[in-house]
């Protein structure tokens, strides 16, 4: 049996004084493979996550361990409690309306410097001494002044610098109403076939501030900078976003399964000593973020959504039905609502009452296979 341990680290304090504080998990190998950090529930309806890294916790502590390992559920401890009636929010600051994961930073501006005192540095100790900076970086932040950052910011910050210390991240979310799918880097899209996950969606290496993209864009533009001098190395770092399906909701039994593509995954990156997890043989269909297409309310009214998720829909099928009880009398009350091009369904908003305008689904279209 492995040792876990558990440490609380404080990412903030509020109005009473008390602490805010998330729990970290770590597992440690023999030292010969990847360093790993998974991280859940930073949106605060998107609690499965935390029932994907409790089942991960149950098997790993029986495997035989190269990788060291740290696991972060309740990644945000405003978010999991920002409540309104039954309904969990959480995906924004309440206080500066901020997507909770737009608040990371991008460090490539530590790039250009490092390149041209290393240039031949070998790529083992590339690998060691970028990662340092990365993490000293996001640490001065965090022990700068404190009238520096925002609530968000230092929630963000505190969970980025343990994302530096690893070589593979894996940022744990849900859609809304949503079938599972993967963002996933463009060049690290090999890497999609060992999840059991059917939709990919191929992210260019840009920045937006999440938590992915902040994990992996500085390694992304250090591979691009020393090919600009002649120079090949690999892109030392992947991340991903796994989108386990639908928020507000825990099913530990699919728990064990996204578990167990988590696990896939790793073995194939090395985390393991003979260990048996294996890809399952799907069909893994690939969507480009600029084909990602959201679908917005052509009319307000009361939704039936009619597409399934992971659905293949046709063009001219019907996704919708929109009600319309003020028309009974004088004009249509039921409105159909059809899509004009073949796609696959993997989101849909989560209530059924909807204003124009709203994101009713988004799409995968001019859809290929993996
Ligand atoms: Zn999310």
């Amino acid at each position: 049996m492995n040792t876990i341990t558990q440490q609380h680290i404080q990412v903030g304090e509020i109005a009473n004084g008390l602490p805010l504080t998330i729990p970290v998990y770590r597992i440690k190998g023999d030292g010969s493979g990847p360093k790993v950090y998974i991280q859940a529930n930073m949106h605060g309806a998107e609690v499965q996550g935390n029932a994907v890294i409790y089942q991960l916790l149950e098997q790993l502590k029986q495997l035989s361990l190269k990788a060291d390992i740290t696991l972060v559920p309740y990644a945000n401890p405003i978010g999991c409690n920002q409540k309104s009636g039954e309904f969990t929010l959480g995906r924004f600051d309440p206080i500066t309306g901020t997507n909770w994961n737009r608040m990371y930073i991008n460090h490539s501006g530590l790039v250009a410097e490092f390149v041209e005192q290393n240039p031949t540095l070998p790529i083992t100790e590339i690998a060691q001494q970028f990662r340092q900076r990365l993490v000293e970086r996001t640490q001065a932040l965090l022990d700068g002044p404190l009238d520096r950052l925002t609530t968000g910011k230092r929630i963000a910050l505190s969970l980025q610098r343990l994302a530096h210390e690893a070589d593979i991240v894996l940022d744990l979310h849900t859609g809304p109403i949503s079938a599972k799918h993967l963002y996933c880097p463009e060049y690290a899209k090999d890497s999609a076939r060992y999840f059991d996950i059917p939709h990919v969606l191929l992210i260019p290496s840009d920045f937006d501030g999440a938590m992915d993209e902040a994990s992996f864009c500085p390694w992304w533009n250090l591979q691009q900078a020393y090919q600009a001098i002649g120079r090949e190395i690999p892109v030392l770092t992947e991340a991903f976003t796994v989108e386990l399906g639908s928020q507000e909701k825990i099913d530990l039994a699919e728990a064990l399964n996204d578990a167990n593509s988590i696990l896939s995954y790793l073995n194939h990156k090395q985390a393991f000593q003979d260990a048996h997890f294996m890809p399952r043989d799907i069909t893994r269909y690939v969507c480009r973020l600029e084909n990602y297409r959201a679908f917005y309310a052509p009319m307000g009214g009361m939704v039936e959504y009619t597409a399934k998720l992971g659905e293949h829909i046709k063009a001219g099928q019907t996704i919708a039905k929109i009600l319309r009880m003020e028309r009974y009398l004088s004009e249509t009350p039921l409105n159909e609502i059809k899509l004009d091009e073949d796609a696959i369904a993997i989101l849909h908003f989560a209530s059924a009452s909807v204003n124009q305008g709203t994101e009713l689904y988004k799409f995968f279209t001019q859809v290929e296979t993996l």
